[in-house]
């Protein structure tokens, strides 16, 4: 009798059953629900042949979408061969979409900043350049991802955006509709760089408002499903576009990364002092670079010491409320290589002291209670 059963004609039902288990790879919602499937034809000889829609022609995951359509429904008893037949939406379907995805707002909304958001944002910000922001904002995101968290990262770093290059992608976002963009995914991480609107290497005078709208872009417009975490990495610095994240994601915390030398955490403590104007919370202090650990084990501090400690310390005081240093990264060769070839050491050596480091500061900040607790209330009237 079983193989009676086994041998039968598939149904329509249990081949659509088995779509429902196939996500779009940008979306990561189940194709079923996002009005992919075209339609499903069931031939008497077991043979499948599955429309699917695309959302745009150039859909850069149109082998991966038709592998896993072929795989699921192959696994369905009695199908004898598959067929993908790749279609693309139209218009009005994108729209659709689009509503389905976010609903009817006629603007798009910043999801973060919305009330029951539960999406922990961290802003990764330094006094000056060249002190390892990115490297630290790259590392701490991975090392969260690895930990199953889905996390995104905002390269809002004008001057640097070296980030996709440390996560190892050189891909362009997607634009499904007007209003709608795809992140790129790169080492289990979402990301969207300033540098990706950027051709080539070429510098870009960037202007307060463009960089403005640009944020806005990146936060509403940007479709970054549930996130347990954002990342953004700022410029260095004091300047618009710390004050305009503070104002998009008033709830966002800070996080300082400063190297040990005196005149670097000066610069570093003025940009946590921020905090104070924009009334966001300081997450704590990261200190980079501390030392060099050399072959017979004793450390030699390049950058002289202290700057950290000092940073949180006298964060601490003008704050009134304790901010904490999170962490000593040691210098490693291994960690600008890593950079350099698109490979985060935390996944590389995880083991590496600078590593473990990072990683243990990712647990740390995955893990902190949420609350209001050290943070100042900001009553913002309504109209914003
Ligand atoms: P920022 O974002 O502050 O400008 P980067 O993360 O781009 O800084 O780091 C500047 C340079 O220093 C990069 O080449 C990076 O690989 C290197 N670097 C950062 N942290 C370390 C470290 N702990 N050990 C060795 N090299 C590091």
């Amino acid at each position: 009798m079983d193989r009676v059963t086994d041998t039968k004609t598939p149904s329509v039902e249990a081949v659509r059953a088995a779509l429902s288990g196939v996500r779009d790879p940008e979306i990561h919602r189940p194709i079923t629900d996002l009005g992919m499937v075209k339609d499903i034809q069931v031939h008497p000889d077991g043979g499948v042949s599955v429309g699917v829609y695309l959302t745009i022609a150039a859909c850069p995951l149109r082998d991966r979408i038709t592998q896993d359509v072929t795989t699921a429904v192959a696994a369905v008893p009695g199908v004898t061969s598959v067929r993908v037949d790749l279609d693309v939406m139209s218009d009005e379907q994108r729209a659709e979409l689009r509503r389905s995805l976010r609903g009817d707002a006629a603007e798009p909304r910043i999801p973060f900043s919305e009330p029951g958001s539960l999406t922990r944002v961290y802003c990764v910000a330094s006094g000056k350049g060249g002190v390892g922001k990115s490297s630290v904002t790259v590392n701490l995101a991975v090392a969260m991802a690895a930990r199953g968290l889905s996390v995104g990262i905002v390269d809002a770093d004008i001057y640097g955006h070296s980030v996709p290059r440390m996560l190892g992608t050189t891909d362009r976002p997607t634009r499904i509709e007007e209003k709608m963009i795809m992140p790129v995914q790169a080492a289990g991480v979402k990301v969207m760089s300033i540098g990706m609107f950027t051709p080539g290497n070429t510098p870009v005078v960037w202007r307060g408002p463009m960089l403005h709208r640009a944020l806005q872009q990146f936060l509403a417009e940007v479709f970054w499903g549930d996130l347990d975490i954002l990342l953004l990495d700022l410029p260095p610095g004091t300047g618009d576009v710390a004050i305009s994240v503070a104002q998009m994601l008033p709830t966002a915390e800070i996080l300082v990364v400063t190297t040990p030398q005196q005149a670097a955490s000066e610069v570093a403590e003025r940009a946590g002092a921020i905090a104070l104007q924009t009334r966001q919370r300081l997450a704590g202090v990261i200190e980079n670079m501390s030392w060099l650990e050399l072959p017979d084990g004793t450390r030699m501090e390049v950058f002289g010491s202290g700057g950290g400690a000092a940073v949180a310390e006298s964060l601490s005081r003008s704050l009134g409320a304790e901010v904490p240093l999170l962490g000593q990264i040691p210098l490693d060769p291994r960690l600008r290589e890593s950079g350099d070839t698109g490979t985060p050491l935390v996944l590389t050596d995880p083991e590496a002291p600078a590593a473990a480091v990072l990683r243990e500061i990712a647990t740390r900040l995955s893990t902190r209670a949420r609350g209001l607790a050290g943070r100042m209330l900001s009553v913002t009237p309504a109209g914003r």
